[in-house]
């Protein structure tokens, strides 16, 4: 794979472009994945926001739903934002019946959780292992996390101070920021923003610079 880390960002579907370019912006190499050759070539892939049961379908026309499975459980890191997440996520909930799922978290996702009326959200929120201050979260048509196997980092939920219109589901505390060793996940799109600061954790994941993690496997 060479000296220059080289990151990968599916490109089915979704925001592709924006993952691409806040990589690029953290000093690696940043490629888009459409071919399992492609794939072979990649240190780490992101799993980007659109629609979790349009990427499930083109990974499997593609040829690339069982190579990516594959090098996720070989231990390959992997970053999804929003539908990225949903992919990941062991069970999704309210998920069309046939979407196929990529594992690496062992979660629960429910897809659109925050209701109707909060299609779309913004809110700042503190993220764990971030140095700098809280996170400008976008969220757009958002999963949240329902529940967390053992092995799962919760590094963010949804702050108290969010105004919900009446009606919607409780999203107070509502998980919607993971990581189970090499595999992170956002609900909201960092990509979107321009603060580079989540793009730079995963980037530190996969050039093996990560303390935490480095910690914990001695
Ligand atoms: N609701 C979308 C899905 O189910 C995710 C939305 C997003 O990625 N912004 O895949």
């Amino acid at each position: 794979m060479g000296n220059v880390t080289t990151i990968g960002v599916l490109a089915l579907q979704g925001d592709v472009r924006e993952h691409l370019s806040a990589l690029t912006d953290c000093g690696v190499r940043a490629v888009a994945v459409r071919r399992p050759a492609e794939l072979d070539a990649v240190d780490g892939l992101v799993l980007p926001g659109g629609e979790s049961t349009t990427m499930s379908r083109l990974l499997e026309t593609f040829d690339l739903l069982e190579p990516v499975r594959r090098r996720i459980a070989d231990g390959m890191p992997a970053y999804g934002s929003c539908a990225g997440m949903i992919l990941l996520a062991r069970q999704v909930l309210d998920g069309r019946a046939d979407q196929r799922q990529l594992g690496g978290l062992d979660v629960v996702v429910r897809r659109n959780a925050f209701g109707r009326q909060v299609d779309s959200f913004e809110t700042d929120l503190s993220l764990v292992g971030l140095e700098g201050g809280p996170v400008h979260a976008v969220f757009i048509r958002a999963p949240w996390v329902e529940s967390v196997g053992p092995d799962v980092e919760v590094l963010a939920t949804v702050p108290r101070s969010l105004q919900q219109e009446p009606g919607a589901g409780a999203a107070e505390g509502r998980i919607v920021a993971v990581r189970q060793g090499m595999v992170l996940a956002t609900a909201f799109h960092p990509e979107l923003t321009g603060d580079g600061r989540v793009h730079r954790l995963f980037c530190d994941l996969v050039r093996g610079g990560d303390r935490s993690l480095n910690a914990a496997t001695g």
